[in-house]
C-alpha cells in the first residue's frame, strides 16, 4: 500500500499520491510545503534591507512618471528623501561610533485632496519591496478617550510585514490627514485642545525614532495583551494633509516679509494663486503643528492642484491608467474597446464641473461603462466603440450625489 512519506496517509485518503524516488507525496502535503517554502522565502529576502536595491533619485523619480502625472517637485523632494534614508540605513548597519549620523528624512507632503499624495507614498513602497500602510491620524484625534492608541499605528505596519519585526522596522507609513490633528488654535494657552496637541506630542515619539511598545491586535492597549516591541528608528513616515486654509497663513508671512526696501521688488514675483508653492516649516506651526512634529518632518514638498491637461493624462498616462484597464478587461473576454477621444474630454469636463479631481475621473467612467460591461460579455460582437454620444447618455442617467460619494 502506498503512503504519504510525510502525513503517511494511504493513496486512496489523498487526491494526488505522487512518487518519488523512495517516497511519496500527497497533494496536501505539498500544499503545506509550499506554503512553509513562501514563507520562508518572505521572511529571507523580501524585507531583507540588503536586498533593498538602491535606487539613484533618478530612477525613482522615473520610476515614479510612470504611475503618477505631474507633480515633479514633490516626486523629486520624495525621490531625494527616500535615497538618502535608505543610504541611512545602510549606513546604520556599518556604522561606527564615531561617525556622521545621518538623521531621518521623515517627510510632509501638502496638497489638496485627490492630488496623488497616497499615491505617490504607495508607488514608492512598491518600488522598495518594503512594508507599507496607510493610517488616518483623525482616527487618533481622541486617543486618549475612545479612538486608537498612537502605538496602532504600527499594528498595521506589523501585520502586512506578517509580524515580522525586523522588515516592519524598514517599513514607510502613510499617516493621512495629519492637519487634522493641528491645534486648533495657533495660541496654546487660550484653549485646551488636548485632541490635537495631545495626539501630536505621542506621534513625536514614533517620528524621532524610539523603540514602543505594539499591540499586535491594535485597538485599546488591554493588560493581557502581549506588546510587540518596534524600533521607529528606520522606518519612513510620510505624512499627508490638505491644510485648507494654509495659503492665508503662507500670504501672510510673505506680506509681513516684504516689508522694507525690497518690499516692492519680492511681492512682484509672489504668484498669488498658486501660494502652496511658497510653503516653509513656519507655516505649518502657524497652522497649528507643534515646532517638534514640524523638527522632525525635515522634507516639506507640496502639491499642485490637478488641471484639467493633467486630469486628462491621468485618464490615459499612467502605467495602470483607468482607460487601460477598462480595455484589458474588456480583452480578457476577447473584445476590443476603444474610446472617442472627445469622450475622455468629456469625462475630464464633468469631473471640473462636478470638482470630483481625480477620484471622480473613475467613477464617471463606471457610470458610463456600467451597462456595457454587463451586457457585452454574453453579446456576438467582438469591438465596441465608445463616442461621445453613448458617453452622454449613460452619464446623464446618473445621479451625482452617487459620484460624490464615492
Ligand atoms: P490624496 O492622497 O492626495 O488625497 P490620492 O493619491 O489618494 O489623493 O489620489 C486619488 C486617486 O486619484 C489616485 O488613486 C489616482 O487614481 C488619482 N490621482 C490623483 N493624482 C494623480 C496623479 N498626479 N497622477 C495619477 N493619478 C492621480
Amino acid at each position: 500500500m502506498d503512503r504519504c512519506s510525510f502525513c503517511g496517509r494511504e493513496k486512496r485518503d489523498t487526491n494526488l499520491l505522487i512518487a518519488g524516488i523512495s517516497g511519496h507525496i500527497c497533494d496536501s502535503c505539498i500544499e503545506q510545503a509550499h506554503s512553509i517554502l513562501q514563507e520562508e522565502l518572505k521572511k529571507n529576502s523580501e524585507f531583507d534591507v540588503n536586498q533593498i536595491k538602491l535606487s539613484i533619485p533618478e530612477e525613482i523619480k522615473n520610476f515614479l512618471d510612470q504611475y503618477v502625472i505631474g507633480q515633479d517637485y514633490a516626486k523629486k523632494y520624495i525621490a531625494v528623501a527616500v535615497y538618502n534614508h535608505y543610504k541611512r540605513l545602510v549606513h546604520f548597519k556599518s556604522q561606527d561610533k564615531n561617525d556622521v549620523e545621518i538623521e531621518k528624512s521623515n517627510i510632509v507632503l501638502v496638497g489638496e485632496t485627490g492630488t496623488g499624495k497616497t499615491l505617490l507614498a504607495r508607488t514608492i513602497a512598491k518600488m522598495l519591496h518594503v512594508p507599507f500602510t496607510i493610517v488616518d491620524a483623525t482616527v487618533l484625534t481622541e486617543a486618549g478617550y475612545v479612538g486608537e492608541d498612537i502605538e496602532s499605528i504600527l499594528t498595521r505596519l506589523l501585520q502586512v510585514a506578517d509580524y515580522n519585526v525586523e522588515a516592519a522596522e524598514k517599513g514607510i507609513v502613510f499617516i493621512d490627514e495629519i492637519d487634522k490633528i493641528a491645534r486648533k488654535s495657533d495660541n496654546p494657552s487660550i484653549t485646551r485642545d488636548v485632541s490635537g496637541e495631545g495626539v501630536q506630542q505621542g506621534l513625536l515619539k514614533l517620528l524621532e525614532g524610539s523603540v514602543v511598545n505594539v499591540p499586535p491586535q491594535g485597538g485599546r492597549k488591554h493588560p493581557d495583551q502581549k506588546m510587540i516591541p518596534v524600533n521607529t528608528k528606520n522606518i519612513l513616515f510620510i505624512c499627508g494633509g490638505a491644510f485648507d486654509g494654509i495659503e492665508k497663513k503662507i500670504g501672510q508671512r510673505l506680506n509681513t516679509k516684504t516689508v522694507g526696501y525690497t518690499a516692492v521688488k519680492e511681492s512682484e514675483k509672489v504668484d498669488r494663486s498658486n501660494l502652496l508653492q511658497y510653503i516653509s516649516p513656519p507655516d505649518l506651526k502657524a497652522f497649528g503643528l507643534i515646532p517638534e512634529i514640524v523638527g522632525r518632518l525635515p522634507v516639506l514638498a507640496y502639491l499642485n492642484p490637478l488641471d484639467e491637461k493633467t486630469l486628462r493624462d491621468i485618464l490615459t498616462e499612467p502605467k495602470n491608467a483607468i482607460i487601460k484597464q477598462y480595455e484589458l478587461l474588456f480583452e480578457m473576454d476577447g473584445i476590443k474597446l476603444s474610446f472617442d477621444s472627445k469622450v475622455l474630454d468629456y469625462i475630464v469636463e464633468r469631473s471640473i464641473e462636478f470638482k470630483l479631481g481625480a477620484r471622480g475621473l473613475r467613477s464617471i467612467c463606471e457610470a458610463i461603462m456600467i451597462d456595457a460591461m454587463f451586457e457585452m460579455p454574453s453579446q456576438e460582437a467582438k469591438e465596441i466603440h465608445i463616442d461621445l454620444e453613448y458617453a452622454k447618455e449613460k452619464f446623464e442617467k446618473t445621479d451625482i450625489k452617487r459620484l460624490r460619494a464615492a
